[in-house]
């Protein structure tokens, strides 16, 4: 039975009980693997070194004798045999488009894709996502974005344009006159990373345009938490008038995942990944609803598929059946954070971001914020640096406000912190990324 006003792109995988959803994936990773062993020297020194006969890996406790790939491997690799490393399953002779990683973490990776993962699985993962955010051949996209070398919004724009859809190329305008190609043609989808769709709608405001009062209608956020970050997703909707819908994927890994139109997390597209949530420190798997590192396989790829690819995002799993009828998991606050922020406090896992999330519910503090960590073993509590919003917020109400946080992070986080209002001003401003967490030496 459907539920009323949901479209999916394919109902049958998409509402499939789980076991048979892990079968599905199950058939399909034990192909990939040997299809990986046989195209790439990489996976088959690997899955060699490890021991591991593809047809022998059926179940949950097979996989985990699956060895990880970790992104310095592909980069060693294409450091080692450039341009292209060893990893890869086809020759370059059968790729149709390159791109490479944003470099942001170390050397960029280069990626490859043939014809089949280029036109058909990009193709049919931006259609899950499509019918997800509630797209129609009725839609205008506007894609405000510098096409380059990285994937961002190649391949969704790609998907929309054979869905039917009627796109509009924003590359190379200003921010301004994107905003007045959006509203001349009628956009009434826009794409785009959360702060830059917060940078559009500050632009609009400057220059009297109505965002609000346009046809605008959804916007697609991906390339930062932001559009499951409650606090930013409520901005950006009320900023541009529109439903903010969450699309996440990478350019190692593809596109895999998407918020339905029941904003209840981020389904993973599972019937082409394979997706597992591990403690970051021990690599056990951990269960829903506890946060840790998101590992995905790909299952369906054919150019450049990785095998239990540690991702460095944190999430945290819901494999409850969603409102919208869809049994592909969910990732809770869709990406929670990097596992390179995090650290350990009293025995607990903390991730600078969560704490952010918390913060940035309470209107009477600034959204400027410092994490004081003590030394261990000082007995002194987790200490987090806050600014009143402005000058007119009450004492009474600052007090009620910190009391409230102190039991908030104590309830979400597990730590109980300690809450320093500081003077308005007084915490450092820096352009780009700031520094949150600060370590005590003594
Ligand atoms: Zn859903």
């Amino acid at each position: 039975m459907s539920v009323a006003g949901i479209t999916y792109w394919n109902e049958r995988l998409e509402r499939m009980a789980r076991p048979a959803l892990e079968r599905h994936q199950f058939d399909l990773l034990r192909e990939q693997l040997g299809y990986v062993r046989s195209r790439s020297p990489f996976y088959r020194r690997k899955l060699d070194a490890a021991g591991v006969v593809p047809q022998e890996i059926r179940t949950l406790e097979d996989l985990r004798r699956l060895p990880f790939t970790e992104k310095d491997e592909l980069r060693e690799s294409q450091e080692r045999l450039p341009p292209w490393g060893d990893f890869a399953c086809i020759a370059p002779k059968d790729a149709v488009r390159v791109f490479q990683t944003s470099g942001t973490t170390g050397r960029p990776v280069r990626v490859m894709l043939s014809r089949k993962d280029w036109h058909e699985n990009f193709y049919e993962q931006f259609s899950y996502f499509r019918c997800g955010f509630g797209l129609t051949e009725d839609d205008v996209l506007f894609v405000p974005f510098n096409y380059g070398l990285f994937v961002a919004w190649w391949g969704f724009q790609m998907a929309m344009e054979r869905a039917g859809l009627m796109v509009i190329p924003g590359g190379g305008l200003s921010s301004k006159d994107r905003l007045r190609a959006m509203l001349d043609w009628g956009a009434t989808v826009v794409c785009g990373t959360p702060s830059y769709l917060l940078y559009l709608a500050e632009t609009a405001r400057k220059h009297g345009i109505d965002l609000p009062g346009s046809p605008i209608r959804r916007i697609v956020a991906a390339g930062e938490p932001g559009a499951a970050v409650l606090a930013t997703k409520k901005a950006l909707e009320s900023q541009w008038g529109a439903e903010c819908f969450d699309d996440v994927g990478s350019t190692e890994i593809s596109n895999f995942g998407f918020e339905c139109t029941c904003h209840q997390g981020t389904h993973v597209v599972e019937s082409m990944l394979l997706a597992e949530v591990l403690d970051p420190e021990t690599q056990a798997p951990l269960p829903d609803g506890v946060v840790g590192e998101l590992v995905l396989t790909n299952l369906c790829c054919e150019s450049m598929p990785l095998i239990r690819y540690r991702t460095r995002d944190l999430v945290r799993f819901n494999r409850q059946t969603c409102e919208c009828g869809r049994t592909f998991l969910r990732l809770d606050g869709g990406i929670l954070g990097r596992t390179d922020d995090m650290f350990q406090f009293a025995g607990v896992n903390i991730f600078p971001t969560q704490v952010q999330n918390l913060l940035h519910g309470v209107d009477d503090f600034s959204q400027e914020w410092q994490l004081v960590v003590p030394p261990m073993g000082s007995g002194r509590h987790l200490r987090i640096r806050v600014e009143p919003a402005n000058e007119q917020v009450a004492r009474a109400r600052i007090d009620a406000a910190r009391e409230y946080l102190v039991e908030t992070v104590k309830y979400r986080v597990g730590v109980t912190p300690d809450v320093e209002v500081c003077a308005i001003g007084s915490l450092p401003r820096v352009e780009g990324k700031a520094r949150r967490v600060v370590r005590e030496t003594a």
